[in-house]
């Protein structure tokens, strides 16, 4: 039977790239809703082509949008607005399968709704997860909705974990005879600057990825490390495990996605080209396995694959973010927060490469942890971190 999906954040680079393969099995899946925050004439490219019956923008858009729609004569499509259209469509009962792709907190409450109207979620959106962690696992649970992981690593983690480790008892402490999860890193564009010369990266130079083409925000968290950072948060959530039990390796190649240890000395690793689309795929199909366009490994051309440790003094990001998780409670949200307003502001040039770290130190200083178990003492947090970071941007910049 074909199942129905609503896509959040479908104009980004994950939205594009779950287009690409929804396109190829139109037997088994159509597409019910998408969203968008701007880009509204590629919003109504989409239109045409996959004719969803919901589309949910922002309400400052709907002119566009309208003028849009009847230009290409459109007039089958039910128009949603704003946070509430986002969370509408992410647990409509027609839907089955909810793509989580927008970026930062903005992705929160729908990615939320999702999980409690027990979707299967293909979760992208890591910021929400680092968030309300233990929240959106519980939620999950409750509801039992299958959260997947989209993200390549957690993907590559979750292919080498045994199968029933989604049920295990969440105490942090590795079950099922695994030891250890190698998360890796690519580096980023940085990895063999020095600190001096990290300190005039410009923003064009840090949203240029060696191995991978994606949005600007998590291209910069990529840039400073911090994308491995909000991981190793995201790797402790989806597969109940403690941070120590999760080591960052650095993978210039991006061909190993990932390993899982086990205590019999075995090393399972997941490889592919870089693409997107095959996480995405797996998630989508689990645990079936489905075609994409990716062409399959050629271990003669990609026969090299280095590893090294991450430099904590030129990547800062990495060791804030495993403070946050060690701390737990609002930190990691706090550290999310930060890190959103001092990206922002790198990629509008009102700090420099270096300051993004600095931003979220700062912040992480000044914000008092507490319980993370309601969205309401997450969003309060949330937004009191994203204040004193923007304080502190602009005290920087005066
Ligand atoms: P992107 O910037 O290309 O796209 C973001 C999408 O979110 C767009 O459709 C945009 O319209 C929407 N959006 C932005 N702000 C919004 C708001 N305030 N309200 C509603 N919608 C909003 O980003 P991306 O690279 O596709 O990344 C999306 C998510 O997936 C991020 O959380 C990222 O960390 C994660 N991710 C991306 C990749 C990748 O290869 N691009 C890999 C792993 C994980
Ligand atoms: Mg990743």
């Amino acid at each position: 039977m074909s199942q129905a999906v609503c896509i959040l954040g479908v104009t980004g680079s994950i939205g594009q790239s779950t287009l690409k393969i929804l396109q190829q099995h139109p037997e088994d899946y159509s597409v019910f809703a998408i969203t968008a925050y701007s880009r509204i004439k590629e919003l109504v490219q989409i239109c045409k082509q996959f004719r969803p019956k919901v589309v949910v923008i922002p309400s400052a858009k709907e002119l566009e949008l309208l003028q849009l729609f009847s230009q290409e004569n459109i007039n089958d499509i039910e128009v949603l607005f704003d946070e509430a259209g986002l969370e509408a469509v992410a647990c409509h009962p027609d839907v089955d399968v909810v793509m989580a792709a927008i970026v930062g907190a903005a992705g929160l409450l729908p990615t939320l709704a999702a999980v409690k109207a027990g979707k299967r979620v293909l979760l992208a959106n890591k910021e929400a997860l680092v968030m309300s962690g233990d929240l959106m696992m519980q939620a999950a649970r409750q509801h039992q909705a299958l959260l997947l992981p989209v993200d390549s690593e957690h993907n590559a983690i979750f292919q080498c974990l045994p199968e029933q480790y989604l049920n295990v008892e969440r105490n942090g402490q590795p079950k099922l005879g695994v030891s250890r999860i190698l998360l890796t890193a690519s580096g980023g564009p940085f990895l063999h600057h020095s600190l001096d010369e990290l300190r005039s990266v410009t923003p064009e130079q840090a949203c240029k990825h060696p191995n991978w083409s994606m949005g600007q925000k998590i291209s910069v968290d990529s840039a400073t490390l911090m994308n491995k950072g909000l991981e190793l948060i995201e790797a402790c959530h989806l597969f109940a495990i403690s941070e120590h039990f999760v080591t960052i390796v650095v993978h210039p190649q991006s061909i190993i996605h990932s390993m899982v240890q086990y205590v019999d000395g075995s090393t399972l690793a997941q490889m592919g080209n870089p693409d997107m689309c095959t996480p995405i795929a797996h998630a989508l199909a689990w645990p079936k396995r489905i075609n994409t366009h990716v062409p399959a490994l050629d271990l003669f051309v990609n026969h090299q694959l280095d590893f090294q440790e991450p430099d904590a003094t030129r990547f800062p990001a990495l060791t804030l973010a495993r403070q946050a998780i060690q701390a737990g409670g609002l930190v990691p949200a706090i550290l999310n927060a930060a890190n959103e307003i001092a990206v922002a502001s790198f990629l509008q040039k009102q700090i420099g490469f270096t300051d993004i770290p600095v931003v979220v130190e700062h912040t992480l200083n000044r914000v008092e942890n507490g319980s993370a178990d309601s969205i309401d003492l997450i969003l309060q947090a949330d937004s009191t971190a994203r204040s004193i970071a923007q304080q502190f941007v602009s005290s920087k910049g005066s």
